[in-house]
């Protein structure tokens, strides 16, 4: 993959692909580690003599222009961060992006309205994507969290600019590639979250190279409704057991939880009880592992030299269905603190992991959910492969 190193930027306009599409309170951000992450790439550019004109995404706004969806709270933060003005273009095309962009001098950084206020964007529409790449002469991709799609911004672009990848999408790649390719052993993954039919192809793919999957969260119930298991009103995806079975019958390394926190609702305040073992009674929810699981999940991760974690082993928002979750982020940090190498991805996990004060014992925290997903199934990213069919400079 071609990367900004050697790039020739002296008195270039760049167009740079950031993700900042970050969570938002009241107009505040509420996580702004994104933004943090684009740092090195802006900086580099800056240092290099490049005026900046950075585009992105934020939330859903469907092709219309929607004053909620505004980039403009992650022009202020990056102003503060960078500790230099941010100007703030209302639209990402068009005559004010047109001249704000040309009136850049070097060192000068302009940030472009939500991609998404245009269609054009998540079409992957070429005239959309040409008039994005006329405001500047070369174009960096470091959005990470937005190559899995093929969208504008991260695809098309790439046919009308000379392009690279930034700092953060190299290093996303190469971290998540020591993942799949020559991992030190053991290699321990935990899967966890709401639903099967969204990370069966990591689990099929991970059992592969990983040597204990471990699977927490509702998906287990699935999992354990296969093999006859009584799960009671836990959430299952009962179009999915065949295939759970399967998964099964064929891969010898997955782990199953063999207790359970159960509660008869879901919500704050219910009263959780423990199970004896992996079957729940009708009428109760699994809303967590159970200890003597957490207990598995820790030993295991203890040896581990290798460490992926994806998705909360539990319904962790309500603080009495969180301790299945907490615990694993503990052992994922004892075990780094061991010498393991550890990557947590997805945004609830790495929310555990912030939550429980573990950030910074993570060796990597991947800023990209879906795109980490996409790329531990063993896909092709199309906003990486865009990279590698586009124009040189
Ligand atoms: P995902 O986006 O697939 O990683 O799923 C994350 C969601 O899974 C979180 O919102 C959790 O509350 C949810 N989740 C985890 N465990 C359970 C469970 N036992 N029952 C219902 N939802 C769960």
């Amino acid at each position: 993959m071609r990367t900004i190193r050697n790039l020739p930027l002296q008195g270039k306009k760049v167009l740079v692909r950031v993700d900042y599409n970050v969570p938002l309170k009241d107009g505040d951000i509420t996580d702004d580690t994104r933004i943090r992450e684009s740092l090195p790439t802006l900086e580099h550019c800056l240092k290099a003599g490049a005026s900046l004109i950075l585009c992105a995404h934020l939330g859903r706004p469907k092709g219309a222009v929607n004053p909620k969806y505004s980039l403009r709270p992650a022009a202020a933060r990056l102003s503060e961060l960078l500790k230099k003005p941010v100007a703030f273009a209302n639209d990402c095309v068009g005559p004010e992006a047109k001249s704000k962009a040309a009136a850049l001098k070097p060192g000068e950084i302009l940030l472009l309205e939500n991609l998404r206020f245009h269609p054009g964007e998540e079409k992957n529409d070429e005239s959309f994507a040409k008039e994005l790449a006329s405001l500047a002469q070369i174009f960096i991709q470091d959005a990470f969290g937005a190559v899995h799609r093929a969208h504008a911004s991260t695809s098309a672009v790439t046919q009308f600019l000379p392009a690279a990848a930034g700092f953060l999408l190299e290093k996303e790649i190469s971290t998540l590639s020591r993942l799949l390719k020559g991992p030190a052993r053991p290699f321990v993954a935990v899967l966890g979250g709401a639903k099967v039919s969204d990370k069966i192809k990591v689990i099929e793919n991970l059992s592969k190279t990983a040597d204990s999957v471990v699977i927490g969260g509702a998906m287990a119930y699935t999992f354990l409704k296969s093999q006859g298991i009584s799960i009671g009103k836990s959430l299952v995806e009962d179009d999915k057991t065949d295939l759970a079975k399967e998964i099964l019958s064929s891969k010898k390394n997955l782990m199953l939880p063999v207790d359970h926190r159960v509660a008869q609702k879901i919500e704050k305040g219910a009263q959780v009880q423990e199970t004896k073992g992996p079957s729940i009674e009708p009428d109760w929810i699994g809303v967590d592992v159970g200890p003597k699981t957490s207990e598995k999940i820790s030993a295991v991760l203890s040896g581990a030299k290798t460490i992926l974690w994806n998705g909360p082993l539990g319904i962790f928002e309500i603080p009495g269905f969180a301790k299945g979750t907490t615990d694993c982020a503990a052992s994922v940090a004892d075990a780094t603190a061991k010498g393991a190498f550890s990557v947590v991805g997805g945004g609830d996990s790495v929310a555990a992991v912030t939550q429980g004060g573990f950030a910074k014992s993570i060796s990597h925290i991947s800023t990209g959910g879906g795109a980490s997903l996409e790329f531990l199934e063993g896909k092709v990213l199309p906003g990486v492969a865009a990279l590698e069919g586009a124009v040189h400079v």
